[in-house]
């Protein structure tokens, strides 16, 4: 599982989430997802941990910041059942499990 398929998977439920909460801004995010997205990007690129990353349970960094932390969240909380249903694969889910531990 490499860093720029968790960015894509970050950026597919930041869509879903904005899409259905946010349905005035159109087909493209809008700039506070975009914010949101692109955050989430640079966090994932900078993971002390890179492609060695530990499961969920184990991962002790918390580099997102307070509020960008409550956004994503929602995001996930809203998104990830979604996703899920979507795409279920276990490495999908493994994959999910590994971007949520993140932001707890
Ligand atoms: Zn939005």
């Amino acid at each position: 599982m490499g860093i720029s398929l968790e960015q894509k998977t970050v950026s597919a439920m930041i869509r879903v989430y904005c899409r259905a909460r946010h349905p005035a801004t159109g087909r493209s995010p809008c700039p506070d997802c975009v914010a949101l997205e692109k955050y989430a990007h640079q966090r994932l690129l900078q993971c002390p941990f890179r492609e060695a990353k530990p499961v969920c349970s184990d991962c002790t960094v918390h580099c997102y910041s307070k509020t960008m932390r409550e956004k994503i969240r929602a995001v996930m909380r809203f998104a990830g059942p979604r996703m899920i249903l979507r795409h279920p694969m276990l490495a999908f889910v493994h994959l999910f499990r590994k971007i949520i531990s993140r932001v707890r």
